[in-house]
């Protein structure tokens, strides 16, 4: 790694780009053009959200304070729990001196942020150890806090094994390399029945436990009764914005999809996500009374499903470009959390998660189990993947429900997973009659293919496929 790059804390980047954006418009336009000048490496970025108004300003807000309370929680005498992104956060919010922090997420908000993106900090995990076949994921923020630049977490929890070996693997590894006390749940292969519900709440008690007696105080129940009600409005809230995704022109703004996942993978059940979420309903709610569609354009000339992972590639210009060429964005697989009432999950009540009870400890730990089970990527990748409620079918049951006019596929190369089977998928789905194209590149990691690349072949595959070229 390099000596510059050694110059700053990671997280402390973070929070400088998000929070100093996420106050950019609370001056006046002079000011925020006197803002802007000196702000240019990172303007880009902080203007794809902020040309979004209210929502892209509150969705600042709500990553300067996710970032802002990591930095500072040993200033504040807590503890820093570093994960993996699929795990119900609302145990942890719920502890009075707990602060999360999510692998995945943290290298995003740096992919998307950095002028470099994160490279640096991923050669560094394998500088020393990783595998370079492992994830970029995780590696992006992971190997910062490798590295010295970040607060130091204080424990380490999984909820990924049997799920994903490399996502696994990376937690595992930072727990052994710096000597960290390490938790992990297990999933096994089905997701429902009466064995797995009790065999996944003991385990959701034994993190408890765990948490408690790393953390040195106990689950604050009154605010994890506040956070899962909080979470039963959020949940409400993105039951109306998936039905109206499905509306032709879909009236949500492409980079909206981008903040209702990010929220929900880092603060659900925080009143920052429930502001964010009621500031897009209500521009999405506008369009759709108009007939407008989201684009800045409020044209939709085609409707785009990404299989699996979006492209972060930096200052956000995925969403960007697709603004620019009228190309609405539907949610992925990374964005379905299975809640009860929810559209993809009508006629499958099995899989979904079902109401949030807060009725008794028990209760709340049964919900807080359910969440966690029917996570992006525990829920669709724990068997064989054309296996029935795994990724063919929850990818099918997306498209048949939001009617793309084509797919795209593109992962991490560390991601056996998706790689694996991804000739098949796309096989499966071109049969249903939808365009289905796999993009040779790396959603973390520009260096794989770079996003002009990526624009090219996108482009070209619209072209030779008559998608309202
Ligand atoms: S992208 Fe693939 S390798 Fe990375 S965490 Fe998800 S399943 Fe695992």
């Amino acid at each position: 790694m390099k000596k510059e790059t050694r110059e700053y804390n990671y997280d402390w980047m973070l929070w400088s780009i998000f929070n100093a954006g996420s106050k950019a418009l609370d001056g006046t336009i002079k000011e925020f053009g006197g803002l802007v000048k000196v702000m240019p490496n990172f303007s880009p970025v902080i203007n794809n959200f902020l040309r979004h108004g209210e929502p892209g300003k509150l969705f600042l807000k709500m990553i300067s304070e996710y970032t802002n309370d990591i930095m500072t929680a040993h200033k504040e005498g807590k503890k820093l729990c570093l994960g993996t992104f699929v795990t119900a956060k609302h145990l942890f919010f719920s502890f009075d001196n707990v602060v999360p922090v999510w692998a995945e997420p943290l290298t995003v908000f740096g992919t998307l942020g950095f002028r470099k993106g994160t490279s640096e900090y991923m050669d560094y995990c394998c500088e020393v150890g990783f595998t370079e076949t492992s994830c970029s994921a995780q590696r992006g923020s992971i190997g910062a806090v490798l590295a010295g630049l970040t607060e130091k977490p204080d424990f380490v929890i999984c909820t990924a094994p049997g799920i994903c070996d490399t996502n696994a693997n990376a937690v595992q590894f930072l727990s052994s390399y710096l000597d960290l006390p390490f938790f992990q749940c297990n999933f096994p292969a089905k997701l429902t029945g009466d064995r797995i519900n009790e065999y996944h709440h003991r385990d959701f008690k034994a993190l408890i436990s765990f948490i408690e007696e790393q953390s040195g105080s106990r689950l604050n129940v009154e605010k994890l009764k506040d956070i899962l009600e909080e979470q039963r409005h959020q949940d409400e809230i993105t039951d109306e914005l998936y039905d109206l995704i499905r509306l032709k022109p879909c009236p949500l703004p492409p980079i909206f999809i981008l903040m209702m996942y990010a929220g929900r993978l880092t603060m659900s059940g925080r009143k920052s996500y429930t502001a964010v979420l009621e500031s897009m309903l209500g521009v999405v709610k506008e369009n759709a009374a108009r007939g407008h569609a989201g684009t800045a354009s409020k044209k939709e000339r085609a409707r785009l499903l990404m299989c699996y992972i979006d492209h972060y590639t930096t200052d956000a210009r995925f969403w960007e470009w697709l603004d620019s060429e009228d190309i609405s964005l539907m949610p992925s697989l990374i964005f379905s959390f299975w809640n009860k009432g929810v559209n993809y999950a009508e006629g499958r009540a099995e899989e979904s998660y079902g109401v949030i009870d807060t009725s008794s400890l028990d209760t709340m730990i049964d919900s807080l189990a359910d969440i966690n089970s029917r996570m992006p990527m525990i829920k669709q990748l724990r068997g064989p993947y054309d296996a029935p409620g795994m990724w063919r079918d929850d990818l099918l049951c997306m498209a048949k429900i939001m009617d793309p006019d084509f797919m795209v596929y593109i992962g991490s190369m560390g991601c056996r997973n998706s790689w694996g089977v991804n000739k098949l998928l796309q096989r499966d789905c071109e049969r249903e009659g939808i365009p289905t194209m796999l993009l040779f590149a790396d959603a973390f990691d520009d260096r794989v293919a770079s996003w002009e690349h990526c624009i090219d072949k996108i482009s070209e595959f619209m072209h030779v496929r008559g998608i309202r070229s």
